[in-house]
């Protein structure tokens, strides 16, 4: 094999370069992973407008962290993966020994190891993702479909969190493809779905997914009015913040009805504050969730329903690139918000 490959690598706010560097040494418990695609994500398109993510990934390094491909080499100490087998490796794992991990709550483990390079020909997978969070694609699954499994997972906890029944009204606001994904696995829960964007592309591919109503906000209209005026004023069973903006979250908890349940899924810039009337959240018993990463049981979870053929590729990603034009992307991804993905083929 080559001492080099082409990898894209993050220098800071909006600098990156897609550049030859060497092609990673594996440790014994590590597999080699020629990578077939790698998914862009809005929290990618973030780090490279902000230059840096508190937890995820600290530059200069390589970047990307959905990706599915292909092990073409092992570890000695390895016994569970074998060269030429189709894989989708998991962004981080948990250490299943500190306090959070040993209370189910693997996603706020103190020491999460989280892996980048995706956007890279080969990537590391290191020993622990590759024991407890790194699966086998089966032979029907494509690599598109099959790197969806790690935002996917996160969309599954966020939404099973919220406790949604058969038949509950469900408001999501944001359409990206997260806000899109929600809408998607809550009609797959037989719920039904009120869609909230900006764009009439958003709204159609909504409806696409078989959304029940779809509400276009403009300019500066709230669409806290016309959920009231859909759900005889009581307002929907649950809402879904997949926005990342204090305005939004306040919608969120304006629209859910008394005993309802808000998740503030989107996170905001640091340092936003939102206010809060304790009225309205006591008198109405109103339940106020936020829900960050993932767990190894839902990257499992989310691989199912891509198997299962519910959740595939050709509804989240509607571009295909090269690895030399990621920089391109980014930029392109950046100044158009509620994008889908992008697969880059390195
Ligand atoms: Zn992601
Ligand atoms: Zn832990």
């Amino acid at each position: 094999m080559n001492s080099h490959m082409m990898a894209a690598v993050l220098y800071g706010k909006e600098h990156l370069q897609v550049e030859p560097v060497a092609v990673p040494t594996i440790n014994r418990g590590d597999i080699l992973v020629r990578v077939k695609v790698a998914l862009t994500c809005g929290t990618d398109v973030k780090v490279f407008s902000r230059g840096y993510h508190a937890r995820m990934i600290v530059p200069p390094a390589v970047f990307g962290h959905e990706l599915a491909g292909d092990v073409v080499a092992v570890g000695e100490d390895v016994a569970n993966f074998s060269i030429g087998q189709r894989v989708v490796a998991a962004n981080s794992a948990p250490c299943d020994q500190c306090f959070f991990c040993r209370h189910g709550q693997q996603n706020l483990c103190e020491d999460l190891l989280f892996n980048n390079g995706a956007y890279a020909e080969y990537i590391r997978i290191p020993a622990r993702i590759v024991e407890r969070n790194t699966y086998l694609i089966p032979p029907h699954v494509g690599y598109s479909d099959a790197a969806l499994v790690e935002p996917l997972a996160c969309v599954v906890r966020g939404f099973e969190e919220t406790v949604p029944k058969e038949g509950d009204t469900i408001a999501i606001i944001g359409l990206g493809s997260i806000g899109l994904m929600f809408a998607k696995l809550a009609k797959l829960y037989g719920c039904r779905v009120m869609a909230i964007g900006r764009r009439r592309s958003q709204l159609e591919r909504a409806a696409a997914l078989g959304v029940d109503e779809l509400i276009m906000v403009e300019g500066e209209s709230n669409p806290v009015d016309t959920i009231r005026s859909l759900t005889h004023g009581r307002g929907v069973d649950i809402a879904i913040e997949a926005v990342g903006k204090p305005q939004t979250w306040q919608w969120a908890v304006d629209m859910v009805r008394r005993g309802g349940t808000v998740n503030f899924f989107g996170g905001c810039p640091n340092e936003s504050k939102v206010s809060l009337d304790t009225a309205l959240l006591h008198y109405s018993e109103i339940t106020c969730k936020a829900s960050f990463h993932h767990t190894p049981a839902y990257i499992q979870k989310a691989l199912d329903l891509v198997c299962a053929g519910h959740i595939t590729a050709s509804f989240f990603v509607n571009r295909e690139e090269p690895l030399s034009n990621l920089l391109e992307v980014m930029r392109h991804l950046m100044s158009h918000n509620g994008h889908l993905k992008t697969a880059i083929v390195p």
